[in-house]
């Protein structure tokens, strides 16, 4: 996968060089490009913002810098498919895991990190006539700028993609996975640790009762900390025990 990214503060991203996305890099599993915005801006002062049209507080990024850096950034393509635009903005549709999955198939992504008030609407519109164009919130508040925005994106999707976390399995029983429970409590060594004791069941070996009770403490947590996702559950996939949870 390739994955580039426009922002005014190409240091914001160091920490794609770390952990597993930096790993995915190093394996070259993952093709990741920082690009500074203020390259393509217009002026001495390389300025990127202006005052917003219909008065108001706070600054907007400007349609010309930004179409000029999408062009050249997406110009990469040659005759080939186009990148799918992501613009991280808090009045997007809510980024979720499906999401992610969903961006773990895309062969390139291009990310346009705003800032101040955010990016002039016509940018989006102009690059929809070109790419396929996202406009994502990671939740529902508000962040100075589309960096750590964009940087949970990648994360969840880079991990996902095959080979980058090493046991596959690992992303089998995870939180908002295909079962749409929230994932039961996990423990390790020592079994006692300042008085508190592992649950016996999981120190017994046996495998039927090990997943009954996962199941168990799984819907349990779900129930307290999300209704929502107990509401959404396809009332089909619940067993009898499920229910008396
Ligand atoms: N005026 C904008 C609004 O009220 O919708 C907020 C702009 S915010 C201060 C600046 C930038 O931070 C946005 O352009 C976006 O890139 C990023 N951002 C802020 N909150 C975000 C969120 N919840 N999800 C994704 N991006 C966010």
């Amino acid at each position: 996968m390739k994955i580039d990214i426009v922002t005014i503060f190409p240091d914001y991203l160091a920490p794609l060089e770390l952990s597993l996305v930096g790993k995915a890099r190093e394996t070259g599993l993952l093709d990741v490009r920082v690009h500074d915005l203020r390259n393509w801006t217009h002026d001495r002062h390389r300025t990127v913002d202006d005052t917003p049209y219909g008065g108001g507080a706070g600054m907007v990024m400007k349609p010309d810098v930004w179409g000029d850096a999408l062009d050249d950034v997406a110009s990469d393509a040659g005759t080939g498919p186009a990148p799918r635009l992501i613009v991280p903005t808090p009045a997007g549709v809510p980024f979720t895991q499906g999401m992610a999955a969903e961006l773990a198939d895309e062969p390139w992504l291009v990310f346009a990190c705003g800032r101040y008030e955010g990016i002039d609407a016509r940018v989006v519109q102009d690059a929809a006539t070109r790419m396929r164009v996202s406009e994502i919130s990671i939740g529902d508040y508000v962040l100075n700028g589309g960096e750590v925005a964009a940087l949970v994106m990648i994360e969840a999707v880079v991990r996902l993609l095959p080979g980058v976390v090493g046991n596959p399995e690992s992303l089998r029983e995870e939180s908002h996975g295909e079962d749409g429970l929230l994932e039961y409590p996990v423990y390790t060594k020592p079994p006692s640790w300042r008085g508190l004791q592992v649950p016996e069941v999981l120190l017994s070996g046996h495998h039927g009762r090990v997943a009954r009770w996962r199941r168990d403490q799984a819907l349990r947590l779900t129930a307290q900390r999300r209704p929502d996702l107990i509401d959404k559950l396809d009332p089909d996939a619940l067993d009898d025990h499920d229910r008396s949870v």
